[in-house]
């Protein structure tokens, strides 16, 4: 089963939550991770089943760096906040530069989210990508 983590700035926790539930069908074959909070609003108003990981700012980000690293995520959506200052920005930075060397799946604005998702349902592109790893 592919795995997808789902994390989103709290000024952009709404659109996620609208992106999960137009998408719900098509997320149902991932296994889904997510960064505490926004896990917490996906479980509470979709009917997904999240792995919730620690807050992003309390270290979520890094958890999601690390599954990377050790080759356990496929596709990550990040929702990232592009007008206000992060405390966490570090992390954020971190996250990015792992899943680009890595060349993970990723998305960081709804339009790409979407595409993604379209990539891995047809299997046009990506599928290949989104195979579980070993
Ligand atoms: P959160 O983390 O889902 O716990 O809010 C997201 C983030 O800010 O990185």
């Amino acid at each position: 089963m592919p795995s997808l983590a789902l994390v989103a700035h709290d000024q952009k926790k709404d659109q996620m939550i609208a992106w999960v539930k137009a998408h719900e069908a098509a997320l149902e074959p991932f296994r889904l991770y997510a960064t505490g909070t926004t896990g917490g609003r996906i479980v509470a108003e979709t009917g997904l089943r999240v792995e919730r990981l620690k807050s992003g700012p309390l270290g979520g980000d890094a958890q999601i760096g690390a599954m990377i690293a050790e080759g356990k995520l496929d596709a990550l959506v990040f929702f990232i906040d592009p007008l206000s200052a992060l405390p966490h920005d570090v992390d954020v930075k971190s996250l990015l530069r792992l899943a680009i060397l890595y060349d993970t799946l990723l998305a960081v604005n709804e339009a790409t989210a979407s595409r993604l998702l379209e990539a891995a349902a047809t299997g046009s592109n990506g599928s290949e990508t989104l195979s579980p790893q070993t």
